[in-house]
């Protein structure tokens, strides 16, 4: 030992000299050190499996452990959602069986934030960015059967919010065309729905109180966010025989009104009290 390390004793000695009164740990750390250090050199293949096989049952070994816990993960949503759509849909009266397939193949939990996921299939709305929210689950289906789709038709929706009801839109009709004033929200909600797959669904981010022309007439037009009075473009980008559901109000004081065009006139009337996030303009003052 002597021969092997010969001035790391004196190295140690050192340390002593100075720290030993303040800490007598410190004279162990640096002898310690470099005998590892030796070891490591010399016996490095110790610490690899001994071959190449091993290392792969190992390997096949850990992938099943992360699977069986994926999959474990999966499940557990699964039946959060299933108990969702008995419990809070099925049972307060939704009864289209396309409305309550689409809750069952949408996965309300990647919506949500990260630290929200637990609780995804709640019977409450949850905090998403810029301080806004994505709808309690019973008012996503209670709008969505209000309207009454056919796969065919188009859809526009003003506050996309977190994506979800306009994933739901998109498992029933051809195609959803959504505004979102947040910038954020319009940027995150793209990215999602590039992830999942959905290529029905356009996201703008702009001023839902002027609808999007470019692509109008709807065949429906559903707003997730209240403004006092119904916005003037969106009854006029209504298709004829279109519908259009929308709370209309503020506070506690809202409504959801659903509307219908025939003939070119204009026919709503109450549906359902609620409250939503207000509808507000690029300066963030509410319409
Ligand atoms: N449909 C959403 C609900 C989001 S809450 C979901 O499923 O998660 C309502 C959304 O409307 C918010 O994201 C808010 O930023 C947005 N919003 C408010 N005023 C708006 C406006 N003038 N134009 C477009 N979006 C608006």
């Amino acid at each position: 030992m002597k021969d092997a390390i010969p001035h790391c004793q004196s190295f140690t000695y050192k340390i002593i000299n100075i720290d030993m009164i303040h800490n007598n740990s410190l004279y162990y750390l640096p002898y310690d050190f470099i005998k590892n250090k030796k070891m490591k050199l010399s016996d490095l293949s110790d610490l690899k499996p001994k071959n190449s096989i091993t290392f792969f049952i190992m390997l096949i070994f850990y992938g099943i452990i992360q699977m069986g816990a994926i999959w474990q993960q999966k499940e557990k949503f699964q039946i959060q959602k299933e108990k969702m759509i008995q419990q809070q849909l099925k049972s307060r009266g939704i009864s289209d069986r396309k409305v309550l397939d689409a809750f069952l193949e949408v996965e309300r939990h990647k919506f949500v934030l990260p630290e929200y996921r637990e609780q995804a299939y709640g019977d409450f709305p949850l905090m998403i960015k810029e301080g806004q929210t994505i709808s309690q689950p019973y008012v996503v289906a209670f709008m969505t059967e209000q309207l009454a789709l056919e796969k065919d038709d188009k859809v526009l929706e003003i506050g996309t919010g977190s994506g979800y009801q306009a994933a739901i839109l998109a498992q029933l009709c051809d195609s959803v065309f959504t505004v979102e004033i947040f910038e954020t929200l319009a940027n995150d909600a793209k990215t999602l729905f590039q992830e999942l797959g959905y290529n029905n669904i356009f996201v703008k981010h702009g001023d839902g109180y002027l609808g999007w022309p470019e692509h109008a007439p709807y065949d429906a037009i559903i707003v997730t966010c209240s403004p006092k009075h119904i916005p003037e473009p969106l009854k006029e980008q209504l298709a004829e025989r279109g519908k259009m559901i929308i709370p209309v109000g503020t506070g506690f004081a809202q409504n959801l009104v659903l509307l219908e065009k025939k003939k070119g006139k204009i026919r709503q009337r109450n549906v359902l009290p609620v409250r939503f996030v207000p509808m507000i303009n690029e300066q963030g003052k509410s319409y």
